[in-house]
């Protein structure tokens, strides 16, 4: 068994909403290794869940709406007062107007589809800018959530499969940029899991049978096991890796019937 000890690392977590999230699993697991974990949260409203996901783990709690540069600005300067560097940076947000993921892709308003991609995507650049320079000298590794409709078809998906083909191009020329500077950026494409987002895409139990009669391990894959996942790219037991998206769905990407 591999014992992680992340004492004395400081984590930036984005998009934990209620003990589902997938952000949630991440932050448990590098809660349990040691490291010390701060949230940005979207609004006040939320905030009650999100310290009830995040109990037990004393976490940093900042409000942000990722649509707004004061906002980051404010998260990062909170992050270097109250934590002094950061190690671990964890993107599991996405964002897109429910009409634009019911009606057909060809109809997505020019507002819906600039809002996806600023939130689902372009977020991911200004967080990147920010933790760079509180990353400095302590290697840093940077972890952002996609799904299969990055590279497929996926239906119903629409332009959330266009943000996320995004935020992986992101992810790779991000790597590249900050891989001199010891900062490795990485993707996970994972399997549907049962969340509040996932919730907004229709036919979403549709895709949970389908991953189960078709992923070569005959079923859908848990939070626990992208929280592992995350661990692994995010801690040094990752450190040659960057610029890649791995997939965590059971093997369903790998095949075709
Ligand atoms: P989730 O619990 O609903 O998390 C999504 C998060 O995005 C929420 O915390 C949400 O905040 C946040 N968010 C939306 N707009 C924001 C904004 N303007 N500023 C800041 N935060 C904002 O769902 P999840 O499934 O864990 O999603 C996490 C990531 O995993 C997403 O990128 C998603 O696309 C990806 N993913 C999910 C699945 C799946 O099946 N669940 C599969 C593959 C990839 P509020 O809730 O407060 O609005």
């Amino acid at each position: 068994m591999i014992t992680l000890d992340l004492s004395g690392k400081n984590a930036l977590v984005f998009g934990v909403a209620n003990h589902r999230s997938l952000a949630t699993a991440i932050a448990k697991e590098l809660s349990t290794g040691g490291a010390r974990i701060a949230a940005a949260y979207l609004s006040e409203r939320l905030r009650g869940m999100v310290e009830k996901a995040l109990e037990g783990m004393d976490p940093l709690l900042i409000e942000c709406d990722v649509t707004r540069d004061e906002d980051l600005e404010r998260v990062f300067e909170s992050v270097r007062r109250e934590m002094g560097g950061l190690d671990y940076l964890v993107h599991s947000i996405a964002f897109a107007n429910k009409e634009d993921l019911e009606g057909d892709y060809r109809n997505t308003s020019r507002d819906g589809f600039r809002l996806a991609l600023e939130i689902s995507a372009y977020s991911l650049l200004p967080m990147a800018r920010l933790a760079a320079p509180l990353m400095q000298g302590r290697g840093g590794s940077i972890v952002a959530l996609s799904y299969i409709a990055a590279e497929r078809a996926v239906p119903r998906y629409n332009v959330m499969g266009t943000a996320k083909a995004a935020l992986e191009q992101a992810v790779r020329q991000l790597a590249l940029e900050l891989g001199p500077q010891g900062i490795r950026v990485n993707a996970i494409s994972a399997g549907p899991v049962n969340t509040l987002a996932a919730r907004g895409i229709g036919g979403f139990t549709g895709f949970l049978k389908l991953y189960e009669e078709k992923a070569p391990l005959k079923r859908n894959i848990t939070q626990e096991e992208v929280g592992k996942a995350a661990l692994f790219l995010l801690s040094g037991l990752g450190s040659g890796v960057t610029g890649t998206t791995l997939h965590v769905d059971c093997g369903y990407h790998s095949v075709a019937y």
